[in-house]
């Protein structure tokens, strides 16, 4: 059996920067408190408790002088503050793509635009990016989703970053007939878009595809959505142990794509089970 890795596929930049960050952070200060999970993959954020990371859910849980670390993802603005009055240091961890969206709600709140976050409204990445936007703001699934009381109105567009191209595009289109004026920003990041690009190529030479990644990250999902749609028969596993080898029955050329949080050595992994089989 050919095992093909799609090209790029796994870690991000946004993700890779942050992790990097917070290592060496947690080298240097035996103790690190991030606030909610740091990366949504569940096998990594394991790795980085051992190493003294501890995960909270609010800036209260944050003992008073300690050690913060802010996810890729963002916060809202608020969370910012709140986390740099507790800490004796704040370490920034936030993808400089996600800080873009966020500059950009916010400048087109100052603007008069309602801000419009194509995207998941229970995200945390989706919940920062609506703490910049200081006037009337919206998060749509789908252009399905636009509500009436907008017509007539100047909207500002922008994504989550892991949306797909399509999706937006489609917002963007029926904004058109919607609004007397929109301001457009395509925040969707490029990263995100390759890994989904290589799932299309990899549908072209593989008879079967893994997605490999944690069920909480949204781009890894975005993955096994694609690779769904390509008619290969495709599996989305966290790690090689959820493989079940009854899978690659009749298979001789299995893709592997990672999502953008999914760390290296579990691809080693996967990759090492797959050559054994
Ligand atoms: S997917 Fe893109 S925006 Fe999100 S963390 Fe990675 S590089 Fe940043």
């Amino acid at each position: 059996m050919k095992v093909i890795t799609a090209d790029p596929t796994g870690l991000c930049f946004g993700v890779k920067r942050a992790i990097t960050t917070l290592e060496e952070e947690l080298r240097r200060s035996s103790r690190v408190y991030a606030l909610g999970s740091p990366i949504h993959n569940p096998q990594e954020i394991a790795r980085l408790k051992e190493m003294g990371l501890v995960v909270v859910e609010t800036p209260e849980e944050v003992p008073d002088g300690a050690v913060s670390f802010v996810r890729a993802h963002g916060v809202r603005p608020e969370v910012l503050d709140a986390l740099r009055r507790k800490s004796s240091k704040m370490v920034d961890g936030t993808c400089p793509f996600v800080k873009t969206a966020q500059e950009k709600a916010k400048s087109l709140s100052q603007e008069g635009y309602i801000v419009i976050i194509l995207g998941n409204a229970a995200h945390p990445e989706v919940q920062g990016i609506m703490g910049y936007a200081s006037g009337e703001a919206h998060v749509l699934a789908s252009a399905e989703d636009i509500p009436p009381g907008l017509k007539g109105r100047r909207c500002g567009l922008l994504s989550q970053t892991t949306q797909r191209v399509e999706t937006f595009s489609e917002l963007v289109a029926a904004f058109v007939s919607v609004s007397p004026e929109i301001k457009v920003y395509n925040t969707i990041c490029r990263a995100t878009l390759a890994r989904q690009q290589s799932v299309c190529r990899l549908a072209e030479e593989a008879d079967g595809i893994i997605v490999l990644g944690g069920r909480n990250s949204a781009n890894t999902r975005k993955l096994a959505e694609i690779a769904s749609a390509s008619g290969v028969p495709s599996l989305w596993v966290e790690h090689a142990g959820e493989l079940d080898g009854r899978w690659l029955q009749n298979k001789s050329r299995v893709g592997i794509a990672a999502g953008g949080s999914t760390p290296d050595w579990l691809i080693k992994e996967l990759i090492q089970k797959l050559e054994k089989m």
